[in-house]
C-alpha cells in the first residue's frame, strides 16, 4: 500500500488502521528486532563461520531480498523486518570473520555501533552548537586528545582540528589549510597557476584527487624521491623542494605517508619535517592509516618528527576497533582548522564563549556527531588498551612475516612495520633455476578462488613492479593458528584457480 490516498486526509479523520500502520514499533523492540539477527552473524563470524565473502551480483541480491517490492509496497515491520535484515545478513562481508584479511577497516567494537545507534536516533548534529551541545563537547575532547597524542598540543595549548568523514575529506580538509597558507587570495581570486605539492608516488589517490579539486590539478602533484618499495629518501626532500623553488614555482605542502596505503611502510617524518622546516614549507601528513601507531609505546617511533609537521590526517575507523566513519584534520596552528574554511571566520568569536559551531572548519552543513563512535570505544578501552590493540594487529602481521618467509613457495618483499604485508606465492614450477625467468602467478585469479572457498579474503597491490598478494590484519581474532591455514588455503587455491 502507498501512502498516497491518506495524503488529504484530515488528522481527526484518522483511523486505528491508520495509526497501526504508520506509527513506528517503539525503539526497543525495533532494536530488539536488529539486534537478534545481528549478533548472531557477529558470533558465527567471530567463530569463523559463514563465508568471509559471499560472491553476487546487485541484481542477485536485489531479487533475493525483494528490494523492489518493499519500497513498491512497504510494510516491512516486526516480523517481517527481522527476517528481511536475517536475509540482509546473508550477503554481507562478515569482517568480524578471523579470515578477513582484505581491507584497512576497523572490525568494529560493540561500543562504537552503539554509538551509531544513539547518534542515529538522536540526530543531533556537530556542526552548530545549538544543535548537538553534548556532540560538540565530546568531538573538542577526542580532538584535544588527538592534539596531545601528536604534539600538536602541549601543556593543554595549541593546534586545532575538526573530525571528518573519513581520510579523504580529512586530507582535502588539511591541503586546504595549506592553500590558505601558500596562497591565502586562492579563496576569493582562484588558484594561482604555479602552486605544486611534492608527495611519494607511493601516496593515496586522495592526495591526487584533493589536488584537482583544489583547483591546483593532478598534474601539480610532483614525486618525490624515494626507495623501490615507495618509501621517501628524507636525505633528498630539502633538494628536491630547492629544484622545484628555482624552476619558479611555489610549495604548497609536502605530504609525507603515515603509512603507505599499499605496503603499510612509513616515510621518514623527521628528515622530511626538518627539510620543511628549514624552508617554511607545509608538511602534511597522511595518517589516515597509520597515525593510530602513536598509542603504541612499541610503534610511536615510526612517526618520530610528526610533531614538526603543520597538519595530520587520522582515521579512527581503521585501526581503532570505530566504525566508519571516523576521521580527524588536525592542524599545529590553532586557528589552522578555522582558517581552512573562509565563509564562516567570524565564528571564533564564539569558542571564547565556549560555545563552539565547528561549520567554520568543515566542507558539511549538516554534520553527525562522529566522536561518540570513538569516545565510547576510547572510553571503554582507554588510551593504553587502544594502543594495545594497535599493538596487536601489528603483532601479527610480523607473524605474518615469519610464518610466510618459512615457507620456500612464498616471498616477502618487505618486513612490515604496521599491520600491512604484501607477499608473492611462487610455487616451484613457476620458478625458474636461475630466478630470471619466473612466471608470475595470476594473482587476481587465485584472489578470487580464495574468497569464493570462504575463509578467507585478501587484497593485492603492485609493489616494486610486481603483482602481490596483500594482507591486512583488523582483527584482533586473527592468530598464528589463521595464518598458517592461509598458507595452505593459497596452496590449494592456486591447484583450484588453475584447473
Ligand atoms: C585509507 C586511507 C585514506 C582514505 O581514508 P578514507 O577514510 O577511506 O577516506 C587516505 N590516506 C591513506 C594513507 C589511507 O590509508
Amino acid at each position: 500500500m502507498s501512502g498516497s490516498p491518506d495524503r488529504g486526509r484530515a488528522r481527526d479523520e484518522r483511523t486505528d488502521d491508520w495509526v497501526e500502520e504508520h506509527v513506528e514499533e517503539g525503539l526497543e523492540a525495533i532494536a530488539g528486532r536488529a539486534l537478534r539477527p545481528l549478533a548472531r552473524f557477529v558470533e558465527s563470524s567471530r567463530a569463523s563461520q559463514g563465508p568471509v565473502y559471499r560472491d553476487s551480483t546487485v541484481a542477485r541480491i536485489t531479487d533475493d531480498l525483494a528490494l523492489d517490492a518493499w519500497i513498491e509496497r512497504g510494510g516491512l515491520r516486526e516480523d517481517a523486518l527481522e527476517a528481511f535484515l536475517a536475509s540482509y545478513l546473508t550477503w554481507c562481508t562478515r569482517l568480524h570473520h578471523p579470515g578477513f584479511l582484505a581491507h584497512q577497516i576497523a572490525v568494529p567494537r560493540a561500543e562504537s555501533a552503539v554509538a551509531d545507534l544513539v547518534s542515529g536516533m538522536l540526530n543531533n548534529g556537530a556542526a552548530v552548537y545549538e544543535m548537538g551541545p553534548s556532540a560538540i563537547a565530546v568531538e573538542q575532547s577526542i580532538l584535544g586528545w588527538m592534539l596531545g597524542t601528536a604534539r600538536f598540543r602541549v601543556d593543554g595549548s595549541g593546534g586545532s582540528g575538526v573530525l571528518t568523514h573519513g581520510g579523504t575529506l580529512a586530507n582535502l580538509t588539511c591541503l586546504l589549510g595549506a592553500r590558505m597558507a601558500a596562497a591565502p587570495e586562492a579563496w576569493t581570486s582562484g588558484v594561482p597557476r604555479d602552486l605544486v605539492v611534492l608527495a611519494s608516488p607511493a601516496g593515496h589517490y586522495s592526495i591526487a584527487r584533493a589536488l584537482s579539486i583544489l583547483g591546483l590539478g593532478s598534474d601539480a602533484l610532483i614525486e618525490l624521491p624515494c626507495d623501490a618499495l615507495g618509501v621517501v629518501d628524507g636525505s633528498r626532500v630539502g633538494a628536491a623542494i630547492d629544484a622545484v623553488r628555482e624552476s619558479g614555482r611555489t610549495v604548497m605542502a609536502v605530504v609525507a605517508n603515515a603509512c603507505a596505503t599499499a605496503t603499510g611502510l612509513h616515510d621518514p617524518l623527521d628528515a622530511m619535517g626538518r627539510a620543511c622546516r628549514e624552508r617554511g614549507v607545509w608538511l602534511h601528513v597522511d595518517g589516515a592509516h597509520g597515525a593510530s601507531a602513536l598509542l603504541s609505546q612499541r610503534h610511536r617511533h615510526l612517526l618520530a618528527g610528526v610533531e614538526l609537521a603543520d597538519s595530520l590526517s587520522w582515521d579512527a575507523h581503521k585501526m581503532l576497533g570505530v566504525s566508519a566513519l571516523c576521521a580527524a584534520a588536525l592542524f599545529r596552528d590553532p586557528r589552522g582548522a578555522g582558517r581552512a574554511f573562509q565563509q564562516h571566520a567570524d565564528y571564533f568569536a564564539d569558542i571564547e564563549g565556549g560555545q563552539i559551531n565547528p561549520f567554520d572548519s568543515t566542507l558539511e552543513c549538516t554534520r553527525s556527531g562522529l566522536g561518540l563512535r570513538l569516545f565510547l570505544t576510547l572510553g571503554a578501552l582507554g588510551e593504553r588498551g587502544l594502543g594495545e590493540h594497535v599493538a596487536g594487529l601489528y603483532d601479527a602481521a610480523r607473524l605474518a612475516h615469519e610464518v610466510l618467509s618459512r615457507e620456500s613457495d612464498f616471498a616477502c618483499p618487505y618486513e612490515p612495520q604496521s599491520n600491512i604485508l604484501c607477499f608473492e606465492y611462487r610455487p616451484s614450477e613457476t620458478r625458474s633455476p636461475d630466478g630470471a625467468g619466473d612466471a608470475a602467478v595470476d594473482v587476481e585469479a587465485l584472489r578470487r578462488e580464495l574468497s569464493r572457498r570462504g575463509d578467507f579474503l585478501l587484497s593485492s597491490a603492485t609493489v616494486d613492479g610486481r603483482r602481490c598478494l596483500r594482507l591486512v590484519v583488523m582483527n584482533p581474532l586473527t592468530d598464528r593458528h589463521v595464518l598458517e591455514r592461509l598458507v595452505d588455503a593459497v596452496r590449494s587455491c592456486h591447484g583450484g584457480a588453475q584447473g
